[in-house]
């Protein structure tokens, strides 16, 4: 990467299509990725909130079964009977039948059970004290085994002589729509009921007080919802989220592909735009990847070669020539045309510059753009590398198009320092565009190049015909030297030689050829006798 003068950044072909595949890569593979963790984490999100409203439930049920019991004990406590009267034990049984949550009520005379729903207890049990006790002074017995339970533990609700026997399962029977395990434990940790088994530890954390609300641990979810006094909890298997997970690709996948195809395209699109004509151009000047060709010019009076016109070629990696009129209106446009004007200096100097000074007579011709005009920044340019090679500025000759000289006090600018410097100056393509008579007069130019439609018009009856007899008087009334470009016949020749124009380029001489091959073709034709 780099910075052209122009001052915008572009890359070389290969880094583009580089990075445009990886981007490419990244727009299908993110979005999938994306949506592969998006969908993992709502499905555990969705499953700790459906966790969470589980362990909400299964708190209310916990809470309805023990006011149940506090009601049946309330109730008992309220009608006042005493002792195990025989109607003390026919109310305890009938509340025990009538009370959802209460398996057994049983009544106790100094601590000790004396009698139950059932009967008189024949060896009185204990109370004990209860593990947990409530605002409203009921205490709660975990874990307790009686004879009615048989192998089970069972949870006792006390108060004052009575107490409730409840089995832990009515505390937090709530159904349930996917596999989960619920529990209610005391704010300080202990567990009370559970619906299935759990690893000791996770239950432990599950319920110990300062608990998060929702976690995860190994492949178990859990989720924990606390009022006042009690703790109700849920755990799940994380594959049930896997599985929802799953689920939701089926339409996350598709909009991913779609994600991705969207984003592809763009990158296709920024990478064809990457590598535009302009930017291909921009990536071009970087490499250098031009050359000049050198067009002789004759002069008709003694048929010598006097010097070269330099054209500029841009040789693609793929072998292929491409003319300039493709690519300097456009190099024109993008602000590309001064560093092309820099190779062109450059290429002229490496091409030729030893052989200027061994032939002091022949010039070579540099076209300038109409920016290089506005701005004379390519003077110093110029400069440099003519007095780092050791050529005259006299050998380097500038044609500017008229277009150059629309900004008149630039263009005069230019062309004085430019004839300072030591250069001869000349106007190009004369006739094809909308220079004034005055501006001609007032300019301090050398040279005049008729433009080729006016040669290629000679001795036709084109309407331009009429007009190269004029161009050249003019010219040569404002004392400039005359080449007439694209010369191709003899005819041509002869009318040019008539109307005393002094020098000739074109077909009719030469091609544009290497600068091998224009010392060759200089040799040959200056070769005396
Ligand atoms: P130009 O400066 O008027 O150059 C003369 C063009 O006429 C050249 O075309 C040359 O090859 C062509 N030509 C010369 N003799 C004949 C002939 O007998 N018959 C025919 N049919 N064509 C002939 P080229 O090299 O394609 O250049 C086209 C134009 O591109 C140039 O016109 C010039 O305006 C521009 N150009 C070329 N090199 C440079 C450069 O280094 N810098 C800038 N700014 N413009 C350049
Ligand atoms: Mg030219
Ligand atoms: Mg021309």
């Amino acid at each position: 990467m780099g910075a052209n003068t122009s001052g915008y950044y572009f890359m070389s072909r290969r880094t583009i299509i580089a990075i445009a595949s990886i981007l490419a890569v990244l727009a299908v593979v993110l979005p999938l990725a994306g949506i592969a963790v998006y969908a993992r984490h709502s499905a555990s999100e969705y499953e700790k909130r459906h966790l969470e409203e589980y362990a909400g439930w299964t708190l209310k049920r916990t809470e309805r079964s023990l006011n149940f019991a506090r009601g049946a004990i309330r109730q008992l406590e309220r009608e006042g009977l005493s002792g195990c009267s025989p109607a003390q034990i026919a109310r305890m049984r009938q509340l025990t039948l009538e009370t959802r949550s209460v398996e057994e009520i049983g009544y106790f005379i100094d601590g000790r059970l004396a009698c139950t729903g059932w009967g008189k207890v024949r060896q009185p049990v204990a109370a004990g004290t209860p593990d947990l006790r409530f605002e409203d002074g009921y205490g709660l017995h975990l874990r307790m085994r009686t004879k009615l339970s048989g192998g089970l533990t069972m949870n006792t609700l006390s108060h004052g002589s009575y107490n409730a026997l409840m089995h832990p399962d009515s505390m937090i029977d709530v159904l349930t729509d996917t596999a989960m395990t619920l529990g209610i434990a005391s704010l300080d940790g202990r567990v009370i009921a559970v619906s299935g088994p759990v690893a000791p530890g996770l239950l432990k954390r599950v319920a110990s007080a300062n608990a998060a609300s929702s976690g995860r641990e190994g492949r178990l979810m859990y989720a924990s919802v606390a009022n006042d006094h009690l703790r109700a909890f849920a755990i799940s298997d994380y594959s049930l989220a896997e599985k929802r997970a799953d689920g939701a690709l089926w339409y996350l996948v598709p909009l991913g592909l779609a994600t991705s195809a969207l984003l592809v395209g763009l990158v296709l699109l920024a990478s064809r735009q990457r590598l535009s004509p302009q930017n291909e151009l921009a990536i071009a000047v970087r490499k250098r990847e031009f050359v000049t060709r050198y067009q002789p010019i004759i002069e008709l009076a003694t048929g010598l070669c006097v010097g070269a016109e330099a054209l500029i070629r841009w040789e693609r990696p793929d072998g292929a020539s491409i003319s300039p009129e493709m690519f300097i209106p456009l190099a024109e446009d993008t602000g590309l045309i001064e560093p092309l004007t820099d190779i062109v200096i450059e290429r002229v100097v490496a091409d030729l510059a030893q052989w200027l000074g061994e032939n002091a007579g022949i010039h070579i011709a540099i076209n300038i753009s109409s920016a290089d005009m506005q701005s004379g920044r390519f003077l110093a340019v110029l400069a440099k590398a003519l007095a780092e090679a050791d050529v005259s500025p006299a050998q380097i000759w500038l044609e500017a198009t008229e277009r150059g000289f629309m900004n008149a006090a630039a263009a005069r600018a230019t062309i004085e320092r430019a004839r300072q410097a030591g250069h001869i100056v000349a106007i190009d393509d004369f006739g094809t565009g909308y220079s004034s008579l005055s501006l001609l007069e007032t300019l301090p130019l050398d040279t005049l190049k008729i433009d080729k439609s006016f040669v290629d018009a000679i001795g036709t009856q084109a309407a331009t015909s009429v007009v190269i007899p004029h161009i050249i008087e003019m010219g040569h009334g404002l004392n400039f030297k005359i080449v007439a470009e694209g010369v191709e016949t003899e005819a041509q020749e002869a009318y040019l030689r008539e109307a005393g124009v002094e020098f000739v380029q074109g077909w009719r001489y030469s091609k544009a050829l290497t600068a091998q091959e224009f010392r060759v073709f200089h040799e040959r034709t200056n070769r005396p006798g």
